[in-house]
């Protein structure tokens, strides 16, 4: 074996050369795998190339019978070949036909051959083949052979991805990486979408492969890794993200990457084999992607996802590129697949180019899913694994009915889909022919249908949705997409924008209701919680910061001048908030009317009721309120005591089972004995299934995302109500036959054809 400084350099500017030669693709194979073998001193190197049925074919050989090449072929997982693609591991061995894995394919003659060194083929950690070189004699190949072979074979990956190699498949076969696969999760938002893949945050392509200069390479490493360390130093001091948990422990895990000196031991190592900084930092991270795939261990995996953010940081660094503008080069039917996102990024995206959103995490009340789903498009999620799968520009369906992604579909399912689409059209037609209907139950009982909203993106929706008004307006999405504080001005603008939009129809107004999972990065108060969900959040917050609640209700008294002003206090516990957020109101109201302000014509005060504590002194908070607003997502949470942000746990309790809906009754009937309005604004009013068991429960107010409004009001056409009351009389005390009230209230529906 040559040198291992110079050996791997002369490999790899001879593939280059080989790259670039008009050559056709299994010549140039030919040319690859005959260079490989010289340069490493091999008798034998071959190319193994993993196919979309799971066997891998023998693509070219140096040494190997020339007659096995698309003959020869092996199982994932069967033989030594088959044990690197499966584990996506290298194996090293001076004697492999004593491994046990050992499988011998006559066609080949490799018998005579005893040592045997073969490295998976990688890209962004998903095995695309095999490369193999073997010698007669007993040897053990070197750290540095392996390191070699490695390198090599990314080249030989990237010819794979950009689908030199699709030629030399036959006819009925198909290359793993364009292989149709589906991904069944969970549905965050309905809807179907076809589209092209747009990886949010997208894997930087690193096309420049092979340096020039190892030294100069290592030095331009050795400066961004410098800048890499500085910006993330400068992250952990800024107080703002210093002092809040998640962020904290993730920049401190960054930070520790950062000065892995393993980890820049295996860049240079990589550098000084002849690539440049950037293939460098692609290969260390695809090895290493490639080997915690097969890690059970949930801890190990997530700071897998912490240090690709880390390579992705640094490879930008290298190219001198800022986060890309994703946005001008958008196909048009884009639909954005990512690990997780925030809010505010899902709005960078142009609405009107976005088919749907595939998320590997996320939950469905998270807020990038309340966003899209004010955005009306479909939303699948927990769909691990989906991003490594995903190429940019690859085909791909939402199923956001089923909760699925089909990515590469083949063509029959895509006519499927369509069709699904077409029809899905079809109904939307019937539900804008409805938007003009009274929103009456069959048996003519009124039921207003809301809408939820929270940014001036929703308002359209309003009247496209046919809702009677906005039932919660959320004012902290004003704040959560922005960078600083928005100021009273921007605050009122936005209010009265709201306000215009919805003309005549009313608006309630929520104050803003940060903390807990709304996090504010710029926000210098904010502290490290246990339990942000049952922490210093919402009204909690904005009484101890009440400079922030007398700006935001001035802004809105003024925004409200002339018409009536309903204001609504997220997460209140106790009564004695209620009264406190009064006086702050009050004392506002005082001072615009001394300056002589335009004010509102009627002030309503209501309260959320999230917090169970309220359930045990219903008929006073009744009296202290002028309405009351249940929101179903806290109120599950806090009722049932489970995180609404937890994915393990997301299926795992039903809204609609009975202590549940016996808890919305009692708020219902006090509301009605109090003679004080009550509504619902969670999740829950959105599925006509569950708006179904809320009518009956006595809400005669709902308020949902704007994309639920007409199918709702689809099953309110529909629905005889005072059969549902009976229904539920008998019922929700004693379920029939101990049926889970779910499937009673289905069983209800379908009996009647009440479209749900
Ligand atoms: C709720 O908790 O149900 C609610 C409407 O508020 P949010 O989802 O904004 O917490
Ligand atoms: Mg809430």
């Amino acid at each position: 074996m040559r040198d291992s400084a110079s050996g791997p350099r002369v490999l790899l500017k001879r593939l280059r050369e080989l790259m670039q030669e008009p050559l056709e693709p299994q010549e140039r194979l030919d040319r690859i795998v005959r260079d490989i073998a010289s340069n490493m001193v091999a008798e034998v190197c071959s190319l193994y190339v993993l196919r979309a049925d799971s066997v891998l074919e023998l693509y070219a050989t140096e040494g190997l019978n020339p007659n096995a090449v698309h003959l020869a072929q092996l199982r994932l997982g069967q033989g030594l070949v088959g044990t690197i693609a499966a584990s996506a591991r290298p194996l090293n061995l001076s004697n492999a036909q004593e491994h046990p894995a050992f499988a011998y394919l006559p066609e080949t003659g490799e018998e005579i051959y005893n040592s045997f060194l073969g490295v998976p083929v990688l890209r962004a950690g998903r095995t695309l083949g095999v490369l193999v070189v073997q010698n007669k004699t007993m040897r053990h190949y070197r750290d540095d052979e392996v390191e070699a072979l490695e390198t090599t074979a990314m080249v030989i990956a990237e010819m794979i991805a950009t689908g030199d190699l699709e030629r030399l498949t036959r006819p009925g076969l198909e290359l793993d990486l364009r292989r149709p696969v589906s991904f069944t999760g969970l549905s965050f938002n309905e809807g179907v979408g076809l589209g092209h893949v747009v990886l949010h945050e997208p894997r930087i392509v690193v096309t420049n492969l092979f340096n020039e200069d190892s030294e100069e390479e290592v030095r331009r490493l050795d400066a961004s890794l410098g800048s890499l360390r500085l910006s993330i130093d400068d992250m952990l001091e800024r107080r703002d993200v210093a002092f809040e948990g998640e962020h904290r422990q993730v920049l401190e895990a960054y930070r520790m990457f950062a000065n892995d000196r393993g980890w820049v031991r295996r860049l240079e190592e990589a550098i000084r084999n002849g690539l440049t900084a950037e293939a460098a930092v692609e290969k260390v991270q695809s090895d290493m992607r490639a080997r915690m795939l097969h890690m059970t261990d949930p801890y190990l995996r997530e700071r897998m996802s912490d240090f690709d953010d880390l390579a992705n940081r640094l490879l930008r660094q290298l190219m001198g590129r800022g986060p890309e503008d994703v946005a001008a080069s958008l196909p048009k039917d884009a639909i954005i697949v990512a690990r997780s996102m925030g809010a505010a990024e899902l709005l960078d995206y142009p609405r009107d180019k976005l088919r749907g959103l595939v998320l590997e995490d996320g939950a469905a009340t998270s807020h990038v899913v309340i966003v899209a789903r004010a955005m009306g498009i479909p939303v699948a999620g927990q769909m691990k694994g989906a991003v490594s799968m995903a190429e940019n520009g690859d085909a791909i369906i939402v199923d956001g009915e089923e909760g699925a992604i089909h990515l590469r579909p083949q063509p029959d399912l895509e006519a499927a889909y369509a069709e699904k689409v077409r029809f899905r059209a079809r109904r939307q037609e019937v539900y804008r022919e409805l938007r003009k209907k009274p929103s009456v139950t069959k048996d003519g009982v009124q039921v207003d249908l809301l809408m939820n909203a929270g940014l001036a993106v929703d308002l359209p929706q309003l009247a496209e949705a046919g809702a009677a008004g906005i039932g919660l307006f959320r004012t902290e999405l004003q704040f959560m997409v922005a960078s600083t504080f928005p100021r009273a001005e921007a605050q009122e603008r936005l209010y009265r924008d709201v306000l215009e939009a919805a003309r005549d129809k009313p608006v309630t107004f929520r104050t803003i209701d940060i903390g807990g999972d709304k996090v504010l990065p710029y926000f210098k108060g904010s502290i490290q919680e246990e339990n942000p969900a049952l922490g210093w959040r919402a009204i909690r917050l904005t009484l101890d910061r009440p400079g922030l609640l007398r700006t935001q209700i001035r802004a809105l008294l003024k925004a409200c001048g002339g018409r009536e002003l309903k204001l609504m206090l997220p997460m209140v516990t106790e009564l004695g908030e209620i009264a406190q957020a009064r006086e702050i109101i009050d004392r506002e109201v005082r001072h615009l009317s001394r300056f002589a302000h335009h004010l509102p014509t009627s002030l309503k005060v209501g309260a959320m009721l999230e917090v169970p504590s309220l359930l045990f002194q219903l008929d006073e908070l009744m009296k202290a309120v002028d309405f009351v607003s249940v929101g179903s997502n806290d109120l599950f949470q806090f009722v049932m005591a489970v995180d609404r942000g937890n994915t393990q746990l997301s299926d795992r309790f039903d809204p609609l089972s009975t202590p549940f809906l016996r808890v919305l009754r009692q708020i219902a009937d006090a509301g009605a004995r109090n003679q004080t309005p009550v509504t619902l604004c969670g999740e829950l009013a959105g599925k006509p299934i569950s708006a179904m068991a809320l009518i009956g429960l006595g809400y005669r107010s709902i308020s949902m995302s704007p994309a639920s409004i007409g199918p709702v009001k689809a099953m309110l056409k529909e629905l005889p109500l005072s059969e549902l009351e009976a229904f539920f009389d008998d019922n929700l005390m004693a379920p029939a036959h101990g049926l889970p009230m779910r499937a009673l209230l289905q069983a209800f529906a379908d009996d009647r054809s009440i479209p749900l």
